[in-house]
């Protein structure tokens, strides 16, 4: 089917590029093959061919030319993770799904501590760390990588950008493409969320995206009950937030631009349980998922916890303990948490916390220094010293060294 739509002048708003022109959507293409496709049959049909470039000027072409300017500021940018291992294995899933569009896209791996997945235009996609310590395996990194390449086979933004153009939001795409670009993501996410719900796609883009991070799983055999299970896991995080009063649910540029999770959890529920009755799909790939990222997790936690939002975190170190995965280290930020909020009762579980991370055997060397100021804060002088002083022989290079030595003394 070729349908022939009037576009607005959407670009000439931003200034790249002068003329307004009709642009046509064109017959739909097979995710399998590339090839023509009926989408009446092809429940994956996308409206974009492999490959291909919009005539230069239509609005289309506008749009991934603001989208290429963001990606050459965040591409270069020092929160590019850049760990090879990473990113074949994420380039790799994003390949698997997209098939013949797999040349189309550009996976960067953001060092970010949020929930957060984008995909431009331009096939330039970010997904964030805060995402990647949250699945909790392949199926559910395939859910969102499914969500966000059916955005782009189905060329949603472009259709975002025409409904924010109109309503003079244009420039928050710009904005909000360059996000990964770094400074100050953490302290900018406030003004991040505004953009995303402004430049927010519709309930029904939303729901097509779903279908196809679900449709995608059962393609390639994995559960997808794991795409409900992830809104789950944020919906209790949000929850958990809202209790403590921290009121910080917002702060997720995913969720803001997401709408509904209970709704859509529920949705990918049912669709999940007619499928797994039918086809008994199980598959999850959590030793692979966790060979990738397992080495690089105390990395995402420390950023985590350096957010201080101590009710999110909270929850989350629940569910990774509740995983049982190199468990040492998520007691250790568990005590962490505790030693920072410092809310009544948080010295004496933070001290439990720590003792579980050293029985658990490997926790990090900043461990006995955390110890040592907890066993201060109870008067414990001697465990005090003896933790400080495991502390220089596990970081003897440490830069607050000294000051340990000092403290050392005094408690002599
Ligand atoms: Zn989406």
């Amino acid at each position: 089917m070729i349908a022939v739509r009037q576009i607005g002048c959407a670009i000439a708003v931003l200034g790249m590029l002068g003329g307004c022109v009709t642009t046509q959507s064109g017959p739909t293409y097979s995710v399998s093959t590339g090839k023509p496709t009926a989408a009446a049959d092809d429940k994956l049909a996308a409206t974009l061919k492999p490959g291909a470039k919009p005539a230069l000027n239509t609005d289309d072409a506008g749009l991934r030319m603001m989208y290429d300017k963001a990606e050459g500021k965040f591409k270069t940018s020092g929160n590019v993770v850049r760990d090879p291992e990473i990113n074949r294995y994420v380039s790799g899933l994003v390949c698997k799904v997209a098939g013949p569009y797999c040349a189309d896209i550009r996976v960067y791996v953001i060092r970010a501590p949020y929930f957060n997945a984008t995909m431009g235009p331009n096939g330039a996609m970010q997904v964030w760390t805060g995402l990647l310590l949250r699945t909790r395996n392949e199926a559910q990194l395939m859910a969102v990588l499914g969500h966000e390449i059916g955005h782009y086979l189905r060329q949603h933004s472009l259709e975002r950008m025409r409904t924010a153009v109109n309503t003079s939001n244009a420039l928050a795409f710009f904005q909000l493409a360059t996000a990964g670009a770094g400074v100050g993501i953490v302290g900018a996410m406030g003004s991040l969320v505004a953009l995303a719900q402004l430049t927010a796609y519709s309930r029904d883009q939303e729901r097509e995206a779903d279908r196809f991070g679900h449709l995608f799983l059962v393609k390639h055999g994995y559960d997808p009950r794991e795409a409900a299970r992830i809104w789950g896991q944020l919906i209790e995080e949000q929850d958990a937030e809202k209790e403590e009063g921290e009121e910080e649910e917002t702060r997720s540029v995913f969720l803001a631009s997401h709408p509904l999770p209970d709704e859509r959890r529920d949705t990918l529920w049912e669709l999940a349980d007619e499928v797994e009755v039918r086809e008994k799909l199980t598959k999850i790939n959590e030793e692979v998922y966790n060979a990738v990222f397992l080495p690089h997790r105390r990395m995402f936690l420390r950023d985590e916890l350096n957010l201080r939002r101590f009710a999110r975190f909270e929850t989350l170190l629940e569910m990774l303990i509740e995983d049982g995965k190199q468990v040492a280290e998520l007691h250790y930020f568990r005590g962490e948490l505790y030693r920072l909020r410092n809310d009544v009762g948080d010295v004496e579980r933070a001290e439990k916390e720590y003792e579980l991370a050293v029985e658990a055997g490997d926790p990090p060397g900043e461990i006995h220094r955390s110890m040592g100021q907890i066993h201060q804060k109870l008067g414990k002088m001697d465990a005090a010293k003896g933790a400080f002083q495991r502390y220089l022989k596990a970081k003897p290079n440490a830069e607050d060294v000294d000051i340990i030595r000092h403290i050392i003394g005094k408690l002599s």
